[in-house]
């Protein structure tokens, strides 16, 4: 029997095409993916929706919590083996772990986007959607959290991340490496996650910064997050989770105005770990209660702090959280 896959498109490259007088990438009022259903339709039965025509860049959390509350919403009507979500490359990593950890379903979540626009030379949306069908519609892709599906690689919502800023082979897993490969004839999965977290949110009110730590930086910055009304900060810190004196001082502030501080690496391989005990080092800052979060980047570690405060059964145990 054809499966039933819910289809619901938020804009993105995907869904634009070049405007020959000015050259621009703009999105398009029809969304050019709306007729290409009839190929699509071999796979499964579909249900559609358009939810967004965003450019990914004007996403937010809130976006990203009303598209998880249309999945709920959707399936709890009607019988769903799957969904597909188009989305824009820029921030589809973002909106995939926030579906990641806000959602515990077994059928598939699968994003995907394109790197080139609908009526560019070699435009990569159609394949890719295609492509995102077949693994939503495989058993396979059952109970594997959310998934990205791009240029021919399946990869898994925590780990992967937008590489290039052009080429269509853009989306990759460093460190660990796509979860499985699709070819002509088969979705092959050759690893799975090991772990799955939910939680469960329904509003976003907190807010989370995100610094990336460079040679020189000083506390500033830190402070001024304080003073703008944040309730958590992530900084990516440097090699194995190391930050200059200077930034020491802020990181207290911050610690002392009950503001919990996660560090990840800026390294994209490896986990940050509190190894050195030099002013500023990681076992320092451990010591001074700042949060470790292996095996994530720093725009994901945010979502998950940010998720972490703004979670329905708060408040949480932010060591324990991550
Ligand atoms: N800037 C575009 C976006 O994220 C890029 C893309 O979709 O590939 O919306």
């Amino acid at each position: 029997m054809k499966k039933t896959i819910l289809l619901i498109h938020t804009g993105g490259t995907i869904s634009m095409h070049v405007n020959e007088e000015s050259g621009a990438v703009v999105p398009k009022e029809t969304n050019p993916l709306i007729v290409e259903s009839k190929k699509l339709r071999q796979y499964a039965d579909i249900v559609e929706l358009d939810a967004f025509n965003l450019p990914s860049p004007h996403m937010t959390p809130i976006e990203m919590l009303k598209l998880k509350n249309l999945i709920l919403e959707a399936i709890s009507k009607q019988k769903i083996d799957g969904i597909v979500i188009t989305h824009g490359t820029d921030t589809l990593e973002e909106t995939a772990y926030f579906l990641d950890l806000t959602t515990n379903l077994e059928i598939p979540i699968v994003l995907t986007g394109a790197m080139r626009s609908s009526n560019e030379l070699g435009a990569d949306g159609v394949y890719n959607l295609v492509e995102a069908m077949r693994v939503a519609v495989s058993e396979d892709a059952k109970n594997k959290g959310v998934l990205v599906v791009m240029n021919d690689e399946i990869h898994a919502a925590a780990n992967v991340t937008k590489t290039s800023t052009s080429n269509v082979g853009t989306f990759q897993s460093p460190q660990y490496g796509p979860l499985g490969l699709i070819t002509k004839t088969m979705i092959h999965f050759h690893h799975a996650p090991l772990q799955k977290q939910y939680v469960e949110v329904s509003t976003i009110e907190k807010k989370v910064a995100l610094f990336k730590v460079y040679a020189g930086m000083e506390a500033d910055l830190l402070l001024s997050a304080i003073d703008s009304g944040y309730h958590g900060v992530v900084l990516e810190g440097l090699g194995q989770g190391n930050v200059p004196p200077a930034v020491v001082t802020g990181i207290q502030a911050l610690l002392d105005h009950q503001i919990p501080v996660v560090l990840v690496s800026r390294c994209f391989n490896g986990i940050a770990q509190g190894v050195y005990g030099y002013e500023g080092g990681g076992k320092m800052l451990e010591d001074m209660g700042v949060i470790y979060a292996p095996g994530i980047s720093g725009q994901k570690a945010r979502l998950k702090l940010l998720i972490g405060l703004n979670q329905v059964h708060s408040p949480i145990e932010v060591a324990h959280f991550f």
